[in-house]
């Protein structure tokens, strides 16, 4: 009754661009989740990573609002004491030398693609306005304009254009093809090294570390969008770190702020990052000292609480018990860490109604690219918890 009004407010007088579960949430508390009317649930979705830390940390919370009695936005026309810290702290955490804050991750995105065009006139010298950025199939890097003109979503592009130029498109998991692609051009290509949104696609051993390798023999910049496979999802700080690669721009967000408010960073060394002057680029939120104050303080959290040892543990722990789910609508079980994703055959009809019935019996997760079921709880969930969802999800995965 009640969930049916805020459901009817929002069909009326919201834009339709999402297709919700019809779960109307009132309250947040590490792993869990209460509907309005009290019912718990269990999140495997996490707000798509970017609660990693789990819902409503005390420590971030705390820090938010004291951060908010004393000063929350200057502008960067002045300075403020929350910025330089946060850019110390990320430095140290992250091995880069320097970072550029923004809010969503669409702006990140949109930052680096701004600072490797840069780099490719100023620094490789390609000529004026002929700089290519190579991308992958099934990408997912935001919703602007520019970034959809690369997408091979159709439904993300269909009525959007024109579109931006300057983007070539190859396979993913494919170094053969991207390499063919280079040209003298060619200033950067950018990839997840985990596709999230495309279904939790991963790469083949070697390909991360072989892409980076072709990069640098072409002098071409490896950028990674880092802003869901990163911050301890995959049971490394970096996805990028399974392989030993060091991306020259790795672009964060999601968990950079523990889901409580946007923000996002490219991380690069001076030599990239140091090319920006004065007028080439800005935000008037980004790097806030209220936005500054909490990613500074989700940042610790994910050290300080171990949340990437957890999820390595807690990811093979997951995975094994998903495998051992012998379902007839099941293709595969993939995963690294705590971003695992369960393809189901065509023949199941789809993901989204045992997202639904997975709603039913109390754990929410979202089906992502039509057939596969994405478990990506906050990565402070413990065995226990994991042993409480697995008779519900492998009661959904065998009955429905
Ligand atoms: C979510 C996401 C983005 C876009 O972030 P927004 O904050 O929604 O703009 C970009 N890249 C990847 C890999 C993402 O998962």
């Amino acid at each position: 009754m009640q969930t049916q009004y805020y459901i009817e407010l929002e069909e009326k007088f919201g834009a339709h661009n999402y297709h919700p579960l019809d779960v109307v949430i009132a309250r947040g508390q590490g792993v869990w989740v209460y509907d309005i009317e009290g019912k718990k649930y269990l999140d495997c979705l996490s707000a798509y990573s970017a609660l990693n830390q789990g819902h409503v940390h005390p420590r971030i919370l705390k820090v938010m609002i004291e951060q908010a009695q004393k000063v929350t936005l200057t502008s960067r026309a002045f300075r403020n004491d929350q910025l330089p810290l946060f850019y110390k702290e990320l430095s140290e955490l992250t091995g880069y030398e320097m970072s550029l804050p923004m809010n969503s991750g669409a702006e990140a995105v949109e930052t680096a693609l701004k600072v490797a065009r840069k780099w490719a006139y100023n620094v490789k010298k390609v000529p004026k306005d002929q700089a290519e950025i190579i991308v992958a199939s099934g990408n997912f890097h935001g919703r602007t304009i520019s970034i959809i003109s690369f997408s091979t979503e159709q439904a993300y592009r269909e009525n959007f254009g024109p579109f931006t130029p300057g983007f070539t498109i190859v396979p993913y998991n494919d170094d053969q093809a991207l390499e063919k692609k280079i040209t003298p051009n060619t200033a950067a290509v950018m990839l997840e090294p985990i596709q999230g949104e495309a279904g939790v696609i991963i790469p083949k051993p070697g390909y991360l570390k072989r892409v980076a390798e072709i990069c640098k023999q072409n002098n071409v910049l490896f950028i990674a969008d880092e802003i869901q496979s990163g911050l301890g999802r995959t049971g490394k700080l970096f996805a990028c770190h399974h392989e030993d690669v060091k991306a020259d721009m790795t672009i964060i967000g999601k968990a950079l702020s523990g889901g409580f408010y946007p923000v996002s960073a490219v991380l690069a060394d001076t030599p990239i990052l140091g090319l920006l002057k004065p007028g080439d680029h800005g935000s008037t939120f980004g790097g806030n000292p209220l936005a500054a104050a909490i990613a500074r303080e989700a940042l610790k959290v994910i050290v300080e609480e171990r949340l990437i040892e957890n999820a390595a543990n807690m990811g093979e722990y997951f995975y094994e018990r998903l495998s051992e789910i012998n379902s007839p609508h099941i293709k595969e079980v993939r995963g690294k860490g705590l971003l695992i994703g369960v393809e189901l055959k065509p023949s199941a009809g789809g993901a989204r109604r045992f997202c639904e019935a997975l709603k039913n019996t109390g754990i929410l997760a979202k089906e992502t690219h039509e057939h596969v079921i994405r478990f990506a709880p906050p990565l402070i969930i413990d065995r226990a918890t994991i042993d409480w969802a697995m008779p519900k999800i492998r009661d959904v995965l065998m009955t429905e």
